[in-house]
């Protein structure tokens, strides 16, 4: 993990946040590599779940949220942890962590074990009180939920269909770490699949399975990822059913998403909350059901440390190690890098330039120039470029370019004019 860790510090992924400052603890930042890569992730993810199916749309809820949302949702009651303070340290630990003893300094001096709500409070509008209260919300859900019968109006979706939605959400967790693991910021991408009563099980089952194949499809390493069925013990009350699906971190097997069968909580706690009856009328049989929900719900942050780790190869050529990035091509943060041989010679530069403004509107490239080929190469392979676009000598008289496969690490000689063909066969 620490190869990791400095990988992504050294290239860019993912920095520390306020490091300037000396930190904020459990904050990060994503550097260039890191916000294509996250960006592309969010991509594939709306792709796969909003345009690309007829049973889906999109949604983009305010974080800020009226304060009975969390009452109706359970939050203000019960999303909360039992932690206890070391009186000699100070510091604050889960009392589900710890056995009577501060892992920290080991002192049995400990407080009682006190209810720690876990949103983060502000206020609304400039005097800080009561009534002014608000939280940043804890799950970007609840933002489906409140608008469901939006929804249904402008949509005219018929059942079963899905309301998707990626965002920030915010847990004042007691313990986070595992740099991007778990953090109190953090981006979610959720779906609410709302569906018929008698097929819950059903879609529960499909939607279980489709976002396991999501991550497989992504390049993910089927080894390294495995779905884990709660017992009836792990269920919230009002679960039918959850799932999660799991990957093989250095640090043990941890969750990057859940799939839950919410069954008609979260409308029926709406309803009675808001006095606004969310339900569904069936035009066809005419009547009004209140539909049970799946809930796909996973992280943006995880599943980019995952890709990350999973991505990461080191390599013997040649004696030397080379470390390597083998990410999908819907994921690699940049698919083509432009390499002058010869920065001192100008018509190689000037071709090389040509050639990165040609392609750059097209998908996502860098030009450069800044050592020799070996280093540029190297560089590349560490954040995963899918090919290496050399200009030499050559190139001026035959007009074609050396291309490197980073896999491979195979080159052929493509001619200037075929390249924008040449990778919309391969990256497509
Ligand atoms: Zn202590």
């Amino acid at each position: 993990m620490e190869k990791i860790v400095s990988l992504c510090k050294r290239r860019g992924f993912i920095f520390q946040g306020s490091e300037i400052y000396g930190g904020l603890a459990n904050t990060w930042d994503y550097g260039p590599y890191g916000t294509e890569l996250k960006r592309n992730i969010k991509e594939a993810w709306w792709q796969a779940n909003v345009r690309g199916r007829a049973d889906m749309v999109g949604l983009d809820a305010a974080i800020l949220m009226h304060p009975k949302v969390w009452e109706a949702s359970g939050h203000t009651q019960n999303f909360s942890d039992l932690s206890v303070d070391c009186r000699n340290c100070k510091k604050r630990w889960r009392a589900d962590h710890i056995q009577g003893k501060c892992p920290e300094c080991g002192s049995q001096d400990l407080t009682e074990a006190r209810i720690f709500n876990l949103m983060y409070k502000t206020y609304q509008g400039p005097v800080e009180d009561a009534a002014n209260l608000v939280y940043l919300r804890p799950e970007t859900a609840q933002g489906i939920f409140v608008n469901f019968l939006n929804i249904v109006d402008v949509s005219r979706k018929k059942l079963p269909f899905g309301i998707a939605q990626i965002g920030k959400s915010f847990r004042n967790e007691i313990t986070p770490g595992n740099i991007t693991f778990r953090t109190r910021e953090f981006e979610q991408m959720e779906i609410e699949y709302f569906v018929r009563p008698e097929e819950s099980k059903k879609y529960y089952e499909y939607w279980v399975q489709e976002r396991y194949d999501w991550y497989l499809r992504l390049g993910m390493k089927k080894e390294n990822l495995r779905l884990r069925p709660h017992d009836q013990g792990e269920l919230a009350h009002y679960a039918k059913a959850c799932s999660d699906i799991e990957y093989q971190f250095p640090f043990g097997w941890s969750e990057l998403e859940g799939i839950a069968n919410r069954g008609d909580f979260d409308l029926v706690q709406h309803s009675k909350f808001s006095g606004k009856e969310l339900s569904y009328f069936d035009t066809n049989t005419k009547e009004k059901i209140v539909p049970y929900v799946i809930e796909p719900s996973g992280g943006v942050d995880r599943a980019a440390l995952a890709f990350l780790v999973d991505a990461y190869y080191e390599e013997k050529v040649k004696d030397e190690t080379r470390v390597v990035l083998k990410f999908s091509k819907e994921l690699a943060p940049t698919k083509a890098a432009v390499l002058p041989l010869l920065k001192n010679r100008p018509e190689i530069v000037e071709l090389a330039k040509k050639i990165y403004q040609d392609l750059r509107g097209s998908f996502a490239c860098v030009y450069d120039d800044t050592a020799a080929i070996g280093k540029l190469y190297r560089r590349q392979d560490e954040v995963g470029t899918l090919f290496c676009l050399t200009v030499d000598v050559q190139s001026l008289e035959d007009k074609q370019v050396t291309v490197r496969d980073r896999d491979t690490m195979l080159q052929e000689r493509i001619s200037v004019d075929k390249l924008k063909e040449y990778f919309n066969n391969k990256l497509h």
